[in-house]
């Protein structure tokens, strides 16, 4: 059984106990943050200064990231730099891209072979 005090009490938790929570670093919440992927509350308490609160909910999708190629939504443990589901979405992606005529800063330089680290 659930009382309501507790249930409000468990839908902010205090960043430093999401970092590790989720095991990552307090400057990726930071991160997470400022690219509004989380939810967050600043309380102002004596003594102690600011706090920053993260909604549970929001700190439960934190590691989702949406294709830019087909919209499902994954999980990676690098969600502000992984756009894509596959490398294969990443290079249709790209060639998508590439013949409309746009460049894109994950595309190859001019004389380079798509190599590991593009594909990563
Ligand atoms: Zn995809």
């Amino acid at each position: 059984m659930t009382c309501k005090h507790n249930k409000e009490k468990s839908l902010w938790i205090p960043q430093d106990e999401v970092a590790k929570l989720l095991n990552v670093h307090f400057n990726t919440i930071k991160q997470w943050r400022k690219a509004g992927r989380l939810k967050f509350k600043i309380v102002r308490q004596k003594g102690i200064g600011k706090k920053v609160f993260i909604l549970r909910s929001s700190m439960e999708r934190a590691f989702d990231s949406k294709c830019l190629f087909c919209g499902i939504i994954f999980q990676t443990r690098r969600p502000e730099k992984a756009d894509f589901c596959c490398t294969k979405h990443r290079w249709n992606w790209f060639n998508r891209l590439r013949s409309k005529g746009y460049s894109h800063r994950g595309r190859p330089q001019k004389g380079e072979k798509p190599s590991k680290k593009h594909l990563a």
